[in-house]
């Protein structure tokens, strides 16, 4: 369709512009356009060099004026004379006032709901010429049994209603000006095996017992009191002996689990460990793992279907409810332990460029360059385009379908900064107006000019976007400036941060930053109201940050790289914010070295529960976490938005941090980033709660001067805190 060079894209009804590339060479006489065998008359053919954010350089564009208004479902060829013949596709067109008056669609009855035996389909598909429901008794294999074709009714849906129940597969074949192609619906809530097909699904066969009662968190009142544990389905528990469900989502409903050593593992080990929220890496359907045998891995970053469980999870593939049913009984197993979910969601790119959702409408939920190439900020192949309407209410529904139909906690956006700030809007009103107190965030970064700069949802505009009714909150950005502060740049591997070596004026101004939850100050490039940041050291990217330290800090012993990692553990848990961490961080994970994971083996992802044994470094990292939950749990001053730090600099950037809260309560948090020990007097006796061996809620020793050791933060409380 673009066969070589030439990019004939529809603009508008009466206007096709053809993006050349620049080497080839032809006059524009030469063009003519054919429907069928009819040649329509053309007005004018204007030649016009152009460029824009998304192409490299300029490019020759011709702009044929056609002499009669086009149907946007019919097929239109461009015959070049001595080039060939390309298809126009209706892409630009997408933009204009026309097809938003006539095929924007605002109904909530998009997909197939069942009633009884009676099931109704409706798909959004404005360009196509025809849609055929195929009907199969099975998620994969054998032929359609059914092929019924769908009506086109307004704004460009198409319907039908069927005599079929809960349980059918099906799909849709869309005939439009690309050709025609077999598409799983996308706004599918259950598939076959690998997502092939869709399933109709009445959702109340697939609760478990006891699923109505249910419910999300209910006691967490702001985003700073969450403690987030993110983790990979299959990494949890794949190396947990006795569990029967190793790598799956029912893995997270075990109670009793114990390693080899006697110590609490999978869900019992999180409810001890004390964390808020797991938050779960991709757990749609996605597409690069085999469902049939699960025979490799995947962090899952390559969605295929947006609204459905992925299947390599669960203990049946081929049973569209299974996955469903599963997925809901680890969400009320956490919930069960209080903890909350948090879902990772990722919309700024697909498997591949056609998708279910580009088979259905081509060009129209992707955004292009000049020549009809797919953009590729999100470096993996082809970025969405949330500003297109129907493709932001897509996601609208999307989430608020994860979070009311599964009782989410939380959403993770990927690659935030590629969606544009109206639809993150849309979505934190969705979510907030199901769940007030969902924890919503994203990576914010800077993508580059794919929409323009000011309407992009990452670090530096997230601030635009306000809590919507009796929301505990906006959106959230990750913040890279404390993550690398603390341990070094990640693009760096050398590169020591301040708690392991690298303690610098820039590197605590980094650390401060995250202190004060992303609070505007003279060196950072971005700032956030309302303590809207994710602070943490590792994430799923880039190397665990047991792994970080190996390569920054090879000459220190590993007892003294765990001693860093507690003190960058500890310091996130003293900051404005929401600490985040990836799991196993805490027993000092390693991937073996690996950077980027994402398709490696499961022995390179797992985590290693044997690790736990008392005594070991790993142990009693873990304890040391355990406890700075612990103490962030019960003293709010750290969570508090009102409370005031005010930061004093010590010799050899050691501080003392003061926070202060409106009734009088005071702590006193002193950090020494040196390799050496030293002493202060704090004047007056102040209670200890957490030192470099021990953290809680419970006062260690009252003292007024102290012993700072290396590498280590104290935490001191005055008596009106005490006292609460
Ligand atoms: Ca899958």
């Amino acid at each position: 369709m673009i066969a070589d060079g030439i990019f004939a894209n529809i603009i508008d009804r009466d206007t096709i512009d053809l993006g050349v590339r620049g080497e080839l060479i032809f006059e524009i006489e030469k063009i003519r356009v054919l429907c069928g065998e009819r040649e329509l008359p053309i007005l004018s053919c204007e030649e016009i060099w152009t460029t824009n954010a998304l192409t490299e350089g300029w490019v020759r564009v011709i702009r044929v004026k056609l002499g009669e208004v086009i149907d946007i479902c019919a097929q239109y060829r461009v015959n070049i004379l001595g080039l060939g013949e390309f298809v126009a596709v209706p892409c630009g067109i997408f933009d204009t006032d026309y097809f938003k008056e006539n095929y924007t669609y605002d109904g909530d009855d998009l997909g197939a709901y069942v009633s009884g035996n009676v099931t109704n389909f409706k798909l959004w598909a404005p360009v196509a010429s025809a849609v055929t429901l195929k009907l199969y008794s099975d998620g994969e294999g054998g032929e359609a049994y059914a092929r019924i074709p769908l009506t086109r009714e307004g704004f460009g849906v198409w319907q039908a209603s069927v005599d079929c129940g809960h349980g059918t597969y099906y799909t849709y074949e869309v005939t439009n000006a690309v050709g025609t192609q077999e598409a799983v619906d996308p706004y599918a809530k259950a598939a076959g095996v690998n997502g092939k097909r869709g399933m109709v699904v009445d959702l109340s066969f697939t609760n478990p017992e006891g699923w109505n009662a249910d419910k999300a968190l209910s006691h967490i009142s702001s985003y700073s009191e969450a403690t987030i544990w993110e983790v990979h389905v299959r990494d949890f528990s794949n190396m947990i002996k006795n569990s029967k469900y190793k790598g799956k989502y029912l893995a997270f409903t075990e109670k009793g689990l114990k390693n080899e050593h006697g110590e609490p593992v999978g869900i019992d080990y999180l409810k001890e460990l004390g964390i808020s929220h797991v938050h779960l890496l991709p757990v749609y359907d996605y597409a690069s793992v085999d469902e049939h045998t699960c025979s490799n891995f995947n962090w899952g970053y390559d969605p295929q279907n947006y609204n459905v469980p992925e299947g390599s999870y669960s203990t049946d593939p081929y049973h569209g409810e299974v996955r469903i049913r599963e997925y809901k009984e680890m969400v009320a197993a956490l919930h069960e332990a209080g903890i909350g979910v948090i879902m990772d969601m990722v919309y700024n790119h697909t498997y591949d460029a056609n998708s279910n959702l580009n088979k259905v409408v081509p060009y129209y939920y992707y955004r292009y360059d000049i020549l009809g190439r797919n953009t590729n900020a999100s470096g993996c192949g082809n970025d969405t385009a949330s500003e297109r309407y129907m493709f932001g209410k897509y996601m609208v529904e999307s989430c608020a379908y994860w979070v009311g139909e599964y009782h989410l906690d939380g959403l993770r956006f990927d690659l935030m900064g590629l969606h544009d700030l109206a639809t993150m809007q849309r979505v934190e009103a969705a979510v907030h107006g199901i769940n007030p107190r969902a924890i919503i965030y994203g990576e914010g970064w800077d993508m580059g000019a794919t929409i323009g700069e000011v309407a992009q949802a990452n670090q530096k505009f997230i601030g635009k976007i306000h809590p919507t009714g009796d929301a505990i909150g906006a959106i959230a950005v990750f913040n890279d400036v404390i993550r690398d502060g603390l341990k070094g740049s990640v693009f760096e591997e050398e590169t020591p941060g301040y708690v392991n070596g690298g303690a610098d004026e820039e590197s605590w101004a980094n650390v401060l930053f995250g202190i004060n939850g992303g609070q505007e100050n003279h060196r950072a490039s971005w700032s956030v109201p309302d303590s809207m940041v994710i602070n943490y050291m590792s994430a799923h990217d880039n190397y665990s940050l047991w792994d970080k330290l190996a390569l920054a800090n090879p000459k220190d012993s590993e007892e003294a790289r765990a001693e860093m990692n507690k003190l960058g553990a500890a310091i996130l848990m003293i900051s404005k914010g929401t600490p985040f961490w990836q799991a196993g961080e805490e027993m000092l994970r390693t991937k073996y070295g690996d950077e980027n994971s994402y398709n490696a083996s499961d022995k390179i992802n797992n985590m290693d529960w044997s690790t736990l044994a008392p005594g070991t470094i790993q142990h009693d990292t873990m304890l040391y976490y355990k406890g700075l939950i612990e103490m962030r749990r019960g003293l709010d001053i750290f969570t508090k938005a009102d409370v005031s730090i005010a930061p004093q600099s010590l010799a050899n950037r050691a501080v003392i941090l003061t926070f202060t809260d409106k009734n009088g309560g005071k702590a006193k948090v002193i950090i020494n980033p040196r390799m050496k020990d030293f002493h202060i007097s704090l004047g007056e006796e102040w209670s200890l709660v957490a030192d470099e061996n021990l953290a809680g809620g419970s006062v260690i020793r009252r003292e007024s001067s102290a012993i700072v050791r290396a590498v280590s933060m104290r935490v001191y409380i005055n008596d009106v805190l005490l006292e609460k």
